[in-house]
């Protein structure tokens, strides 16, 4: 279930003056739709910045193991050469998923808050 909260405040309790507006504890007048935030937002920034962060993560793996590659080529090493040259295509895939997938949300999210508002 998603509640509305105060644009201003992020409170979700409102005191009903009438049909058509409430006020809020911060004694903001909320009349319409565009004066309320939607409670998913706080969790929507929590997926965006984990999805961030497993980004950071993942790149920096990526980084990682191709200076891992180097020394392997480097040193004629061809076992860990294959075994980290697969290691490196499942983290670049990963990312690439990964960014497809968030770039879907995003739009169903940007798509659903033009059909609310
Ligand atoms: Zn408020």
């Amino acid at each position: 279930m998603r509640k509305l909260l105060c644009k201003n405040c992020g409170n979700a309790e409102f005191y009903v003056i009438n049909m058509n507006e409430t006020l809020c504890k911060c004694g903001s007048r909320l009349s319409k739709l565009s004066d309320y935030r939607w409670e998913e937002s706080k969790k929507w920034k929590e997926f965006y910045l984990e999805e961030q962060k497993r980004q950071t993560e993942l790149i920096f793996k990526i980084s990682l193991l191709k200076r891992k590659i180097d020394t392997c080529l480097d040193e004629g090493d061809e076992e860990g050469f294959k075994k980290l040259t697969l290691e490196l295509k499942a983290c670049q895939n990963a990312l690439k998923t990964g960014a497809s997938h968030h770039t879907a949300r995003l739009r169903e999210r940007v798509k659903h808050n033009k059909d609310v508002v």
